[in-house]
C-alpha cells in the first residue's frame, strides 16, 4: 500500500555502508595487479609516462616564473612586452591551475578507487573568488608573489584583476563557498553542483544596475568538458548540458539542435539562432533576489535544469559502481541548499521509476533516504511556491509524480494520523489550493528528506515551532535538527586579514594547526593582558583602517579620519535587516552634534559609518533606503560642524572582495535585524573573527556569538519578540526620538522629503519591522559602544577575547556536523 511509506518510523537515517570497495582506477595513478603486485599502466611506455608525471609542480623559484612565462607565450599567445595586469593574472591563474589539476586528478582517482559514500551539496548559488584562495591553500602565496615581482608585476595588482564570480546574492551563496573550502580542508568526499548585476549609484542616490562583467573574459578556472553531456527535457523537447570539471560543477545550456541552417539560408537570421538563444538564456542570469520568491518561468527552468543535470551526473557515477539501486543511499547523500534545488526529489523519482523501472514504493524509500534539506528562512515572502499550471506545462511528468501519486498518498497518511483535521491537512498539503493552485516547495522538500536543519539555534527552533510545526507533530522531532552556520577561517582571517593572522601565529606558533582547529584561538587568552601584544593588536587594526581609507579615497575621493571608530553595516539591503534603523541612528547622532557648542564638539569621539549592499532591482523600498543613506551622507559630509567627527559613506557594489577589505577594518559591526527574521547571518561571524565587536539584536547566530565571546564583550539590544504586533498607538508616543527624525526627513533636511514618504510611512503606520519598538534601546546600545570605546585597553581586551572565542564558528566544525550527523560520511585522506 502506497501510503505506508509515509509512516514516520520508516524514514530513518541511511545505514552505514560496508567500507572499502576496490575497483579499477581510471586516472593515471597506478593501480596494482592483485596477483603479481605490479603496477598497471594504461598504455604505451611506462618509463615515459612516469618521467612526464614526475614533472614536479612549480614550487621551486624558477619553475614558477617559467610556467607563468610559458602560459603567456603559448596558452595566451601574448607578447611579454605588452602584457597588462589582466594578461598576467590569466597566466598566473593558469600556472596555479596546473598545480591544482594535478592534485585534483589524484583526488578523483583516489575516490574512484576507494568508492566512499559521497555527499553532494546542491546549491543554485556560489559566491567566491579563486586565485588568492588557491594560492593560500596550496601554501604557495609567498613563492608566487616573489616570482611575480621578478616579472615586473605585483601580486596585489594581479589579484585585483580577478572579478568576483557573480554567482550568488548573499549569505546563502557565500555559505556554499565556505563549505566547499571546509570539505576539502577536512578531506571529505563532498561534491558541489552548483551573475549578479554590478551596482552603480546615480547622482541622486538611486541604485543603477549594470551587467556583471564577470564572464567578459574567459575564465581560467573552468575546464570545459564537451564530452560530458546530458539531456534535460522541457515541455516536449530537450536541451543539452555540458559539464565543466572542477570540484564545483557548473553547467551550461546548449540547444540540442544548435544552428537552424534552413532558416539561415532563407535569410531569417534571428530565427536561425533562436533555439540557441532560448537554451542559453537558462544559464545566463542569476535572479537577483535574496530572501524573496520571484516565481518566474525562467527561474523554474533554471532550477530544473541545474538539478536534472546534476542528478544525471550523480546517477552515472553510481551506476559505475555496479550496485543495486536499493544501495543508492549508502553511497549518495544529497543536501538541498534551501528549496531552490528541490525538484531533484521528483526528478530522482522519475529516473528510478520511469527509466530504471524501480517499483514506486521502493523508489520513494530510496529517495527519502538520500535527501536532506537545509531551511534558510522563515520569512513568508521567501518561501518558494510554483503555480501548478506552470509546473505541469513545463514538466509534464512532474504533474503526475508530485501532484497525483505523492500528494494523494501523503494526504491519506496525514488523514489516518489526524482523522478529520481538515485545517491541518490543508496546511501540510503539497498543494496550496488557491487559484491558481501552487506547489509548496518547502513541504515537498520536507516530505522527500530524511533530515531537515535550520542554520542557527533560534532559527531551527522557529522552523520547528512555526512554518514546519505540523511536520514535527507528524514525523516526530528526530527528523529535525540544527547546524549553526560557519565561515572558513582561511579566507575570513588568514587571507583577508594577514596582519592579524600573523600576529596570532606569533603567539600560537605555527599557523597550520590553529587555522585547521580554530578552537586553538583560545590560546590568545594567555596574552590578553600583555601590553606589548595589545599594542601590536591595535597597530594591526590601524593598518587595516588605513588600507580601507586608501581604497575609499581612490574610489570616492573622500578622505576619512582613520583615528575614528569604524562602524560598519554591510549586507543585502532589506527591510528586515533594518539599514533604516542604522541610518535613523546616524541622523540622531548628527542632530545631537548640531546642538553642541564648538568646544563640546572637540570632545566628541569621531566615527565613520560605512554602508554597503545591493538591493534587488525590483525591491522599491530597499532602493529608497539606499537613496536615503546616500543623501544623508551627502548632507553630513558637507557640514563643517560634523567635519572630522562624523562621516557617513555608502560604498557601491558590495562583493566578496569588498567584504575582505571592509571587515578587517571595523571596530564595530551592526547586525540589527528584527528579532526572529535573520536565520543565522554569517557576516556577524566574519567581523568578530577579525576583532570587530558585535552590535546586534537578539537574533540568528548573533545570540550564539554573544554566548561564546561573553555577553559583556558584545552589545546586544532589543526584545526577543518574534511576532509582529499591530501598533494602534501613534509614532510620537511609541518613540518620540524616532518621530522627530522622520519629521526632519519629511521636512526636507536631506533633500526633497516627498521622495521618502513611502519609506517613512511603513514606519509610521504598521511598522512591521518594529523600528519604533527598538529605536530607544538601539540608541542606548550605541551610547554603550561610545563609552566603552573611550577605554582603549578595556576595548582591546574585548576584541582579543572575541577572537579567542570564535572557534565554534569555523565552517570546518559545521561541515563535520553535516558529515557526521546527516550524511554519514567520513574523511577520506589522499595518501
Ligand atoms: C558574508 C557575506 C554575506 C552575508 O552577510 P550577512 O550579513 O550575513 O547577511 C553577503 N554578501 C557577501 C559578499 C558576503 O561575503
Amino acid at each position: 500500500m502506497a501510503a505506508s511509506i509515509f509512516d514516520p518510523t520508516v524514514i530513518g537515517k541511511p545505514q552505514q555502508r560496508p567500507r572499502v570497495h576496490k575497483r579499477t582506477a581510471t586516472g593515471y595513478i597506478p593501480e596494482r595487479d592483485e596477483a603479481t603486485g605490479k603496477e598497471i599502466w594504461p598504455r604505451g611506455d611506462e618509463g615515459t609516462w612516469k618521467k612526464g608525471l614526475a614533472n614536479a609542480p612549480p614550487t621551486d623559484d624558477d619553475s614558477i616564473s617559467n610556467s607563468i612565462v610559458r602560459h603567456v607565450q603559448t596558452t595566451l599567445a601574448r607578447q611579454a612586452y605588452n602584457l597588462d595586469n589582466l594578461g598576467a593574472y590569466q597566466a598566473v591563474a593558469l600556472s596555479v591551475r596546473d598545480d591544482l589539476i594535478i592534485n585534483w586528478n589524484a583526488t578523483q582517482a583516489h575516490f574512484t578507487r576507494t568508492a566512499p559514500k559521497r555527499a553532494y551539496y546542491l546549491s543554485l548559488e556560489f559566491l567566491s573568488r579563486t586565485l588568492d584562495n588557491a594560492l593560500l591553500n596550496l601554501g604557495l602565496r609567498d613563492k608566487f608573489s616573489e616570482n611575480i615581482s621578478k616579472l615586473g608585476f605585483t601580486l596585489e595588482d594581479i589579484l585585483d584583476s580577478e572579478r568576483d564570480a557573480g554567482l550568488g546574492n548573499g549569505g546563502l551563496g557565500r555559505l556554499a563557498a565556505c563549505y566547499l573550502d571546509s570539505s576539502a580542508s577536512m578531506e571529505l568526499p563532498v561534491c558541489y553542483t552548483y551573475g549578479i548585476f554590478q551596482q552603480l549609484i546615480a547622482p541622486d542616490g538611486s541604485q543603477l544596475e549594470a551587467p556583471d562583467p564577470w564572464l567578459k573574459h574567459s575564465n581560467a578556472w573552468e575546464i570545459p568538458r564537451f564530452d560530458v553531456r546530458v539531456d534535460v527535457r522541457f515541455y516536449g523537447h530537450s536541451e543539452h548540458a555540458t559539464r565543466n570539471t572542477n570540484n564545483l560543477r557548473l553547467w551550461d545550456a546548449q540547444p540540442k539542435s544548435g544552428f537552424d541552417l534552413i532558416s539561415f539560408n532563407a535569410g531569417n537570421y534571428e530565427k536561425a539562432v533562436e533555439a540557441s538563444n532560448t537554451a542559453q538564456s537558462i544559464t545566463r542570469v542569476l535572479y537577483p533576489n535574496d530572501n524573496h520568491d520571484v516565481g518566474k518561468e525562467l527561474r523554474l527552468k533554471q532550477q530544473y535544469f541545474w538539478t536534472a543535470a546534476s542528478l544525471s551526473d550523480i546517477m552515472r557515477r553510481f551506476k559505475d559502481l555496479g550496485k543495486p539501486f536499493t544501495e543508492f543511499p549508502q553511497y549518495v547523500s544529497i543536501q538541498l541548499n534551501d528549496t531552490h534545488p528541490t525538484l531533484a526529489i521528483p526528478e530522482l523519482m522519475r529516473i528510478l521509476v520511469d527509466e530504471e523501472e524501480v517499483e514506486w514504493n521502493t523508489a520513494w524509500q530510496i529517495v527519502t533516504r538520500t535527501f536532506a534539506y537545509t531551511n534558510h528562512t522563515v520569512l513568508p515572502e521567501a518561501l518558494e511556491k510554483w503555480p501548478i499550471p506552470l509546473v505541469e506545462n513545463l514538466l509534464p511528468r512532474f504533474g503526475v509524480l508530485a501532484h497525483d501519486d505523492l500528494h494523494v498518498s501523503f494526504l491519506q497518511a496525514v488523514e489516518r494520523r489526524f482523522p478529520g483535521d481538515r485545517v491541518r491537512l490543508a496546511r501540510m498539503s503539497l498543494i496550496d489550493e488557491s487559484h491558481p493552485k501552487y506547489l509548496r516547495m518547502a513541504n515537498l522538500a520536507v516530505l522527500g528528506s530524511f533530515k531537515i536543519n535550520g542554520v542557527a539555534e533560534l532559527h531551527s527552533q522557529l522552523v520547528q515551532t512555526t512554518i514546519l510545526k505540523d511536520f514535527v507533530d507528524f514525523y516526530g522531532p528526530s527528523k529535525f535538527t540544527n547546524i549553526t552556520n560557519g565561515i572558513t577561517p582561511r579566507r575570513w582571517l588568514d587571507q583577508c586579514n594577514p596582519g592579524l593572522s600573523n600576529l596570532i601565529t606569533e603567539v600560537l606558533g605555527d599557523k597550520s594547526p590553529w587555522l585547521k582547529d580554530l578552537k586553538l584561538l583560545k590560546g590568545l587568552l594567555d596574552v590578553e593582558d600583555n601590553k606589548a601584544f595589545q599594542e601590536k593588536w591595535i597597530t594591526v587594526k590601524q593598518q587595516n583602517k588605513e588600507r580601507l581609507a586608501h581604497y575609499i579615497e581612490t574610489k570616492t575621493g573622500i578622505q576619512v579620519n582613520t583615528q575614528s571608530m569604524f562602524d560598519v553595516q554591510v549586507k543585502r539591503i532589506h527591510e528586515y535587516k533594518r539599514q533604516n534603523l542604522n541610518i535613523m541612528g546616524v541622523i540622531h547622532r548628527y542632530l545631537t552634534i548640531k546642538t553642541l557648542s564648538p568646544a563640546e564638539r572637540k570632545k566628541v569621539l569621531p566615527r565613520v559609518v560605512l554602508f554597503a549592499g545591493k538591493a534587488a532591482p525590483g525591491y522599491y523600498q530597499a532602493k529608497l533606503t539606499i537613496r536615503l543613506i546616500v543623501n544623508v551622507a551627502r548632507v553630513i559630509n558637507a557640514d563643517p560642524d560634523a567635519a572630522g567627527i562624523l562621516t557617513v559613506l555608502f560604498i557601491p557594489d558590495y562583493s566578496v572582495s569588498l567584504a575582505e577589505l571592509l571587515i578587517p577594518a571595523a571596530d564595530i559591526s551592526q547586525h540589527i535585524s528584527t528579532a526572529g527574521t535573520e536565520a543565522s547571518g554569517t557576516s556577524n561571524m566574519k567581523f568578530c573573527l577579525s576583532g570587530g565587536l558585535l552590535l546586534g539584536t537578539v537574533d540568528g547566530a548573533s545570540i550564539e556569538i554573544a554566548e561564546e565571546v561573553g555577553e559583556e564583550n558584545a552589545f546586544l539590544f532589543g526584545d526577543l519578540r518574534y511576532q509582529h504586533q499591530y501598533h494602534p498607538i501613534p509614532i510620537e508616543k511609541r518613540s518620540p526620538a524616532l518621530s522627530v527624525i522622520l519629521d526632519e526627513i519629511s521636512g526636507g533636511r536631506f533633500g526633497d522629503g516627498s521622495i521618502y514618504e513611502p519609506l517613512l510611512n511603513t514606519i509610521r503606520y504598521g511598522d512591521y519591522y518594529l523600528l519604533s519598538d527598538d529605536f530607544d534601546s538601539y540608541l542606548e546600545a550605541q551610547k554603550m559602544v561610545d563609552e566603552n570605546y573611550l577605554d582603549v585597553e578595556s576595548w582591546t581586551k574585548k576584541c582579543i577575547r572575541t577572537v579567542a572565542n570564535m572557534g565554534k564558528f569555523s565552517s570546518d566544525r559545521a561541515i563535520m556536523q553535516y558529515a557526521e550527523e546527516i550524511w554519514n560520511i567520513e574523511p577520506n585522506r589522499l595518501v
